[in-house]
């Protein structure tokens, strides 16, 4: 199956769709993911210092390299920046470890993870902790990171820069100061948290889109299991199922294909090979007019994900979400 791709601003390919790899941290599960995943067409893996798999990635990938059956230039790797790492003095430090574990010489596209930065322990890149809860770092800003990213980008080794969970405030903030201009913002986005406003800012500044949690993210919770973050199903809407049944298609197929007929690119996670399969075959048919309209406006609005960790910090990027809510001590991944 082959992937519609969209430009950059650097002149680069972005692919509409690509393989999610949060939550995959066993080596075996996400060797096979990524096997089935290159060999059904993907071409855009995603992954982030804080998923913690970037190593097993880099051995998938220096397999269909060096073996001659991908080229590496074909492929599009995303990675993101971790939030203890924001400080100038950390980010090339960390971003040749992650060059390192993907065994690459570059990052095709390269986002700064979360806009709230935290302190890490002294000598390593964990998380500092205070009574449980991370630790707010206050003095960099986001242009401070951003700086040190396009030093990196000049001497390319990050081909493409991006922001992620940022607000639209905070994106144009960034956008007006920044001397190469960000490229991609990845944020929750499925049908229950269309990004109306955010996508139309995108699309007058030139930044292309990217939907994590497509699927509503039916997983997720296995990083909250205290219950704190948002019931909701796209997978289950009667609309999403009605369509399913008339296209012949699965609730999946359907999710997926409303995005990336947007122009957003679009990376759901699986790891059973089947499902890798089902998500990608949906550039063989197209939604009518009518029904992109039904799905663009289900009556239900819901953020699934609440980065309540992050709560108070003074960069925390959603003013919709409650900021009463008491702060957690547990991470992003
Ligand atoms: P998602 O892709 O919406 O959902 C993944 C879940 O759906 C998994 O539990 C998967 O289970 C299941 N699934 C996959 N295909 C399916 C199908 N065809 N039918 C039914 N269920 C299916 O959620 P996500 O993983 O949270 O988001 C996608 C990716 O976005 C992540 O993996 C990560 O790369 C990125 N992300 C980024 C951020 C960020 O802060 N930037 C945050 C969250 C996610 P199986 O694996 O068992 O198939």
């Amino acid at each position: 199956m082959s992937v519609t791709t969209v430009p950059l601003n650097t002149g680069a390919q972005l692919p509409l769709f690509g393989l999610g790899t949060w939550q995959v941290k066993d080596e075996t599960e996400l060797t096979v993911a990524l096997r089935a995943a290159l060999d059904a067409g993907y071409r855009l893996i995603d992954t982030a210092h804080l998923y913690q798999n970037e190593h097993i990635i880099g051995n998938v990938l220096h397999e269909y390299i060096s073996s001659g059956k991908i080229k590496r230039e074909d492929l599009f790797i995303t990675s993101k920046l971790p939030f203890v790492a924001h400080a100038p003095e950390d980010v090339a430090k960390c971003v040749e470890s992650q060059l390192k574990a993907l065994k690459l010489d570059y990052i095709d596209l390269y986002l700064i993870h979360c806009p709230c930065p935290f302190k890490h322990q002294e000598g390593n890149l964990l998380p500092l902790l205070e009574n449980g809860k991370l630790v707010f770092d206050e003095e960099t800003s986001h242009i401070d990171t951003w700086k040190a990213l396009e030093k990196l980008y000049h001497e390319k080794k990050l081909r493409a820069l991006g922001v992620s969970n940022f607000s639209g405030k905070q994106l144009q903030e960034l956008y007006d100061l920044a001397e190469v201009k960000p490229s991609n913002i990845q944020v929750e986005c499925h049908i229950y948290w269309p990004q109306e406003q955010l996508r139309a800012l995108c699309k007058k500044l030139g930044v292309t889109f990217t939907a994590y949690a497509p699927l509503g993210s039916p997983g997720r919770k296995a990083a909250r299991p205290d219950g704190v973050w948002p019931e909701g199903d796209p997978l289950l809407e009667p609309v999403v199922q009605q369509l399913a049944a008339k296209y012949h298609k699965t609730a999946a197929q359907i999710l997926i294909r409303h995005l990336t007929q947007h122009g957003i690119s679009t990376i759901p996670k699986s790891i059973s090979p089947d499902r890798i399969v089902e998500n990608i075959s949906t550039f063989d048919f197209e939604l009518s007019e009518e029904d992109m309209h039904s799905l663009d406006n289900v009556p239900t609005r819901i953020r699934l994900f609440i980065f309540d960790f992050a709560v108070g910090h003074p960069l925390f990027p959603h003013d919709d979400v409650d900021t009463t809510i008491p702060r957690s001590g547990i991470k992003l991944h």
